[in-house]
């Protein structure tokens, strides 16, 4: 068991707190967080734990099997040591401040002192109404805690910073949900994910802070953040904020390509939704590349205009360090200097996004006047048909894929990831191979032998993601009651990028059955 002692609650302890302590929903002023408690629920059974994240916490195997694990990540019992709290922060929400948002339905339980691996926050996510629920119920469905667990830590095997993902538990309640806000409200069973992370603060804890004018408290909770998360950046004052600006901006530039590199579209990027530590987080109507389609977004409710679509990720990302810069312009009154630090964001995310596609490609250098159009040339092609873009590239990584094989032999080594290769046309198969052709002759110039080139590619582009559909057909099983799905795909996506023995289903394109099913192509925020 954890001793009361290794809990350190800084947060609560060094910022000011809401004194009210009644749970009710209200506008929550001078003050970055509210206490408040778990709703316990009727019977919390553990569906999931991750091992890796239980071990990060120093949790032994027989704590995480525990009735009282289930019980306090159901949000029905503390650890000695624990104090709950809600924070409170705002945001840009589709391009519109929104006002205050804060956790609605995320309570931290606790920020435990790990023995390796630093402060972890312990956050439960549908543990029941908050200050800041607004209109909603506190609660989150299993289909969506299902999705936020497993995607969690895909991301994080495959070296995507994002926030980690301790359980899943069900809570033997229903919560009513109208899934595509299409007036058919249904009961759905009811979980709750513990998420761990050093920080759960957004640049929305700063900007509420300054829509309200809170100047003084803006400052506290700017250098607590760097002294608790960012202590390398210096002692207070306006260089280090600005450092900080400049770090936060580096990281979320890096996080931006890592974005990019494994197709993944968060689909709700409002400034709520930016982790001050570059981390993926909040998992809602996200989704995987299939076909590689720049405009495609999986977010229903934002089908119409595309805000957060695959292609614009890299640049909402900017625009919302802008509104994270706006927020903190009265502690600096600089703006020539904010600029210049926000400026650290194009640059790293272009340096970052070359030197994953050279890996990508397998290759050892990424030369800008030359592989630039090849580059360009391949997201060209893969446009002109149906092209599975985790597939692609493993298939480019195939032995036929050399200069020594025949057209025939390279085109069927890249035919498995093609959606309809009944449509190819002759032009466009033409067209796919010659870029095939314009590659063997660059990747020559680096004169290694093509295995080793596959070997390396192999490494970095992965075989297993979580398909939209694989996470949909855990969440069916799931709700009839058997989480042996969400097992094998947690356990396949421990190693994204290894070919396992027995795994070949978890490898394949989206199937047809899937292209229009609700869950698998199509979600939304109701969750
Ligand atoms: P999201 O778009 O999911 O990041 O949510 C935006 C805001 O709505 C955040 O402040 C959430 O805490 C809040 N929220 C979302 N779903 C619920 C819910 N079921 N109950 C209470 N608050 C919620
Ligand atoms: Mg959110």
């Amino acid at each position: 068991m954890i001793e009361p002692s290794r809990f350190d609650n800084r947060f609560i302890r060094e910022l000011p707190g809401d004194p009210e302590t009644g749970n009710f929903r209200r506008q929550v002023t001078d003050a970055c967080y509210s206490r408040v408690m778990p709703t316990p629920v009727r019977a919390p059974r553990t569906l999931a734990v991750s091992a890796e994240v239980a071990q990060m916490l120093d949790f032994t195997p027989e704590f995480a099997g525990s009735e009282t694990f289930a019980r306090v990540f159901g949000g029905c019992e503390l650890l000695p040591g624990m104090e709950p709290f809600a924070m409170c922060y705002g945001g840009h929400q589709f391009g519109h401040w929104a006002g205050q948002l804060g956790d609605g339905r995320a309570i931290i339980l606790g920020e435990l002192m790990t023995r390796h691996h630093g402060r972890q926050l312990l956050q439960l996510k549908g543990a029941g109404p908050t200050p800041y629920s607004r209109t909603a119920d506190g609660l989150a469905v299993l289909r969506s805690s299902v999705r936020e667990f497993l995607c969690s830590e895909a991301m994080h095997h495959l070296g995507v910073p994002t926030t980690r993902a301790l359980s899943l538990v069900t809570t033997g309640e229903d919560v009513v949900r109208d899934m595509f806000y299409s007036g058919n409200p249904r009961p759905e069973p009811g979980a709750i994910v513990c998420r761990v992370a050093p920080s759960f603060t957004r640049f929305g804890n700063f900007e509420i802070l300054a829509a309200r004018g809170d100047v003084r408290l803006l400052g506290a909770l700017v250098d607590y953040t760097i002294a608790t998360d960012f202590p390398e950046l210096g002692p207070p004052g306006t260089e280090t904020r600005l450092a900080w600006l400049r770090e936060v901006a580096r990281r979320t530039a890096v996080l931006m390509a890592h974005w990019m590199r494994v197709g993944f579209v968060h689909g709700v990027m409002n400034t709520d939704n930016m982790s001050i530590l570059g981390l993926t987080i909040d998992y809602g109507p996200y989704g995987w590349l299939e076909d590689y389609n720049p405009d495609w977004t999986p977010n229903t409710t934002d089908g119409e205009r595309r805000r957060y679509r695959y292609g614009t990720q890299p640049q909402v990302g900017m625009w919302n360090l802008v509104q994270l810069a706006n927020a903190i312009y009265p502690l600096v009154e600089d703006v020539p200097s904010l600029e210049a630090a926000l400026s650290v964001y194009p640059e790293t995310y272009e340096q970052t996004w070359r030197h994953m596609l050279a890996a990508k490609l397998g290759l050892a250098t990424f030369d800008a006047a030359r592989d630039q159009p090849l580059c360009d040339a391949l997201f060209e092609v893969m446009q002109l048909t149906e092209t599975d873009m985790t597939l692609f590239f493993r298939c480019l990584a195939d032995p036929r894929v050399c200069s020594t094989s025949s057209a025939d032999a390279r085109w069927a080594a890249l035919l498995p990831a093609y959606y309809t290769p009944e449509r190819v046309t002759a032009d466009m198969r033409a067209r796919i191979l010659a870029w095939v052709d314009s590659y063997l002759s660059r990747v020559e110039q680096e004169g290694e032998p093509a295995a080793a080139r596959q070997t390396r590619m192999n490494q970095v582009n992965p075989l297993y993601v979580l398909r939209n559909y694989l996470a949909q057909l855990a969440i069916d099983k799931a709700e009839a009651g058997d989480p042996g799905f969400i097992l094998e795909l947690l356990g396949t996506l421990r190693s994204p990028c290894q070919e396992q023995p027995g795994r070949a289903h978890l490898a394949e394109k989206r199937p047809d059955w899937a292209r229009q099913r609700a869950g698998c192509s199509m979600l939304s925020c109701s969750s």
